[in-house]
């Protein structure tokens, strides 16, 4: 039977563009008014339960009107972010984003451009934003590199590419072609994401010793020294050594120079996880501290951390691009390029990583270097540096305050210590300021346990603080503590709202 086409024939465009353009003009409006005046909002709202039980309802069958759903936005979703945009968020290590970024990320989504295969601009775009950022880390120009989502994945595309380097025939074997059990040694301080690496290229987490730390939270080089060779008596293959360029912690840089040493020593992969500190090496005064970047086989860093740029971007380079590309080149036939035509022109960048389908994030990337050229993102990381410093005077001058790790970059860990409390006490204390401290919308830091006490954790990667937005925190923080303290008393030195 001859198919026929019965139907009008539909599509996903609108009956009308106007409507587009009419929304469109709204939202840029909007848009610009809500971040404007960013600061003006708290810096974090807690979500009303009604709220939550709207993202609870069932898949739709019927079509809604676009302005509907824009409505639907702006009352549900909008005005509970987790608040990264503004100036008064130090929670984790997040970035901000910028206006033009959020444009960029328009124009990439309207392009839709799947940046992977063919003759298309996306590709040079990313190339030459690849070879930005090996002019930022000072890696060789004949040097590689690939832009991925995040630093988790940066780092898991880097330990591959070392595990491929040292077992030639990974590809095919696997880890069962090393002629014992490799593995890869990192600080105690280490980002969890290289354990979820270590999992992922098959040789486990126990494969990846965690050396201890010292009081500055940086890798033990004597600790590391000699657990590299009890595992090499016992049969183990040490093939990878991971430096912290700024720990998740605190901020801490490893003695790079020491690790690069002992890796070139030792012959095996030298892997610096710079999520966000790798990004001080345009500070200045942290170039030297910072240098051994520069002779470490792969790097890997975020672009929307400490560059200020729209989720999701981070990068990973590395000096031997030969080695890079082996990892994750296969010819297949739908994907070998040609002499001319959309399958003419770069290499499929699915050659230099896991992904194969990839959205335009050079764009934004492109976009945000143009618009603000390296001396400005130099004077804003310095700028977030010198706050963080100001921010640990604040922690020491305080009476009520105790800075809880020497301030080495952008991070802050402090609590509220009134003198009179044991640790668990102070812990449970300090734990239920912080959730207050947010709930209040007054600022937003986080948490973490160093030695067992629990801190105020303040990362400052935002290009929208201001000395005076840490100020807030810092009284916040004391007003807050005073008054758990009246409650503290009132229950006869027994708090019963909570246990950690
Ligand atoms: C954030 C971070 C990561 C993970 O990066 P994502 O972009 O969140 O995937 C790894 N290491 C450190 C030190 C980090 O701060």
């Amino acid at each position: 039977m001859e198919k026929t086409i019965t139907k009008p024939e539909i599509g996903l465009d609108p009956a009308d563009w106007n409507d587009i353009k009419t929304l469109g003009y709204q939202i840029i409006d909007d848009m610009v008014g809500y971040l404007k005046n960013i600061g003006d909002r708290p810096a974090w709202t807690p979500i009303p339960q009604q709220v939550k039980e709207e993202f609870k309802k069932p898949l739709p069958q019927t079509g809604t009107d676009i302005f509907t759903i824009y409505e639907e936005f702006k009352q549900n979703i909008l005005p509970y972010p987790a608040g990264n945009i503004h100036p008064k968020f130090f929670a984790w290590v997040q970035g901000t984003g910028t206006p033009m970024g959020a444009l960029a990320d328009l124009l990439a989504g309207v392009m839709n451009s799947n940046a992977t295969i063919g003759d298309q601009s996306a590709l040079y775009v990313d190339k030459q934003v690849i070879d930005w950022c090996k002019e930022l880390m000072n890696y060789p120009a004949d040097g590689s590199g690939i832009l991925v989502s995040g630093g988790s994945i940066a780092n898991i595309t880097g330990l591959i590419v070392a595990r491929n380097t040292i077992i030639a025939n990974a590809k095919n074997a696997g880890v069962y072609a090393a002629n014992g059990k490799l593995t890869a040694y990192c600080s105690s301080e280490t980002h969890n994401c290289l354990g979820k690496a270590a999992e992922v290229i098959g040789i486990g987490s126990d494969q990846l010793r965690k050396i201890p730390v010292d009081k500055r939270f940086q890798i033990d080089i004597e600790a590391l020294k000699s657990k590299i060779r009890e595992d090499k008596a016992k049969g183990f293959i040490p093939f990878c050594i991971i430096g912290n360029a700024g720990t998740v912690n605190t901020g801490a840089i490893d003695p790079l120079d020491d690790l690069l040493q002992i890796a070139r020593e030792e012959n095996i992969w030298f892997h610096i996880d710079g999520a966000f500190g790798a990004l001080a090496k345009l500070s200045p005064a942290y170039q030297q501290q910072l240098k051994a970047i520069e002779q470490a086989d792969s790097v890997a860093f975020d672009l929307h951390k400490w560059m200020y740029m729209q989720y999701e971007v981070g990068c990973v380079l590395f000096k031997n691009a030969a080695a890079h590309r082996a990892a994750f080149a296969t010819a297949v036939n739908y994907l070998t390029a040609h002499e001319r035509g959309l399958a003419g022109g770069p290499e499929t960048i699915s050659n230099y990583g896991m992904e194969l389908s990839r959205g335009f994030k050079a764009l934004k990337v492109w976009m945000s270097l143009k618009e603000h050229g390296l001396e400005k993102y130099s004077e804003m990381i310095t700028q977030n540096i010198n706050q963080a410093f100001y921010l640990g005077e604040q922690a020491k001058q305080h009476t009520q305050l105790e800075l809880m790790a020497e301030v080495t970059m952008n991070i802050v860990c402090f609590r509220f210590n009134p003198g009179s409390l044991d640790t668990e006490q102070l812990n449970i204390l300090n734990k239920e300021l912080l959730m207050r401290m947010h709930e209040a919308g007054i600022a937003a830091p986080s948490y973490t346990l160093l030695n067992g006490n629990y801190v105020i954790r303040a990362a400052i990667t935002n290009h929208r603080t201001r000395k005076v937005h840490l100020d807030e925190m810092v009284a916040g923080t004391i007003r807050i503590g005073d008054a758990l303290m009246k409650e503290f008393d009132a229950k006869l030195f027994k708090f019963d709202f909570l246990t950690l």
